[in-house]
């Protein structure tokens, strides 16, 4: 058994010095796995979220929080989806990964990340009647700098992954957006304020569920804005999905009233959102 073992190691690095252009494991590079995250990979992503509750409607990682519960943000200012989920915190390799598919270009990323947003989604996406997938979409300048939209590649993937239809085009930007990297919470509201609306592919939307697709999941203000643009434009309900999300620490206080109370809560979208004011 071991001297398999070895046997299978070795055979792997040989593989690896002669192939030496065999990608193998698209984040680690370890031979043997083109296209697909090596296990050592794949665990690290689920050790990062491991033990981890998450807000029950928008899926941020929240220390502290009671299981089942909201977080603050959710309970003040309900978003316009029905759930969001993140296959892990935004953190470490996952974070570096992340900037070598967006900013370097690596878009082969695309498919293993696709792969494990893919799982994650099937487990609470109702995929029957009707599910579409929609990428969130870049601004036009930008897509034309990098050359793609790494959302809309990740929602091919997971599109072929679930057998779902893919509507690239369901949402455009109206405008140009300055970058949301260094806003608060409100001003990223502000800045994304109907920045979304709904696009030639939209009226594929009317009556579905709607499978909404980002790489990172943030303040959430691009996936409210999003949806509210979806909802408006038809979409019966909206889900999102990303590959990471951030580490949303609770402050003390009374604690936020259980998910069953507050699920049925629904903002409307940018008709309501304060920054519209
Ligand atoms: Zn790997
Ligand atoms: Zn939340």
């Amino acid at each position: 058994m071991a001297m398999r073992d070895w046997r299978r190691v070795a055979l792997e690095m040989l593989t690896g010095l002669v192939f030496a252009r065999d990608p193998g494991c698209p984040l680690c590079g370890r031979p043997g796995f083109p296209g697909h995250l090596c296990r050592a990979c794949m665990e690290m992503l689920a050790e990062l979220g491991r033990g981890m509750v998450v807000c029950e409607k928008c899926g941020r990682f929240c220390p502290g929080l009671r299981e089942g519960s909201l977080c603050r943000e959710c309970v003040e200012e309900p978003p316009p989806y029905i759930k969001a989920r993140a296959v892990a915190p935004y953190e470490g390799q996952l974070r570096e990964a992340l900037h070598q598919f967006k900013f370097f270009g690596r878009k082969e990323l695309a498919g293993p990340f696709g792969e494990v947003m893919a799982a994650l989604a099937a487990a609470f996406f109702p995929l029957r009647p009707a599910g579409v997938v929609v990428p969130v979409p870049l601004p036009e300048r930008r897509e034309r700098e990098r050359g793609f939209n790494q959302a809309a590649l990740l929602a091919g993937v997971i599109g072929d992954i679930l057998r779902l239809p893919v509507f690239k085009r369901a949402l455009v930007r109206t405008r140009e957006t300055p970058s949301q990297a260094t806003l608060s919470r409100g001003q990223r509201q502000a800045n994304l304020c109907g920045a979304f609306a709904a696009g030639e592919d939209s009226s594929a939307v009317a009556g579905r569920n709607v499978l909404l697709v980002d790489d990172v999941y943030t303040t959430g203000a691009t996936a409210s804005e999003c949806s509210g643009a979806l909802l408006a434009a038809g979409a019966g309900a909206v889900y999102v999905v990303t590959l990471a999300t951030g580490i949303e620490i609770q402050s003390k206080g009374p604690p936020p009233a259980p998910a069953e109370e507050q699920m049925g809560k629904a903002h409307t979208g940018a008709a309501d959102c304060r920054s519209c004011e």
